[in-house]
């Protein structure tokens, strides 16, 4: 039989793996270049390969809020406006919170679920089904 103290030590080590863990999500931040008016994305697809999200549904994430036309050019988002990447990084980060990461367990091993027109993520780690916002 374990003492109390023994389980609570055991508990903490638990907690600290958790936290401790490597394989945290850490979305790529985005590499941007100006050109003329537009600004170009040019890792775009790594990001959306890191989401596991279809790089269209990013993509018009991110145009409405950033309130910026854009264009999917191969593995590069092209916007017609000027931006400044840390405001795009913000937006991911976003999209990642509301559409990729499971709000109980904080993994991102997540499928979007559609049923009677009900959007809902659905956490493959844990199981937990969350509805999503509507942006
Ligand atoms: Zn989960």
């Amino acid at each position: 039989m374990e003492s109390y103290e023994t389980l609570l030590d055991k508990a903490y080590q638990k907690v600290k793996v958790v936290t401790l863990s490597k394989d945290r999500f850490d979305i790529p931040k985005v590499t941007g270049q100006i050109e003329g008016k537009a600004t170009i994305i040019t890792n775009f697809k790594v990001i959306v390969d890191y989401l596991r999200r279809p790089a269209d549904q990013v993509a018009k994430f991110l145009q409405k809020q950033l309130a910026s036309n854009g264009k999917i050019d191969g593995d590069r988002l092209i916007f017609n406006t000027k931006m400044n990447s840390q405001k795009v990084n913000e937006k991911i980060a976003m999209y990642a919170d509301e559409f990729v990461i499971c709000p109980t367990c904080k993994k991102p091993d997540t499928e979007i679920e559609s049923d009677k027109g009900i959007k809902s993520k659905h956490c493959l780690a844990c199981g937990a089904r969350s509805p999503l916002k509507q942006f």
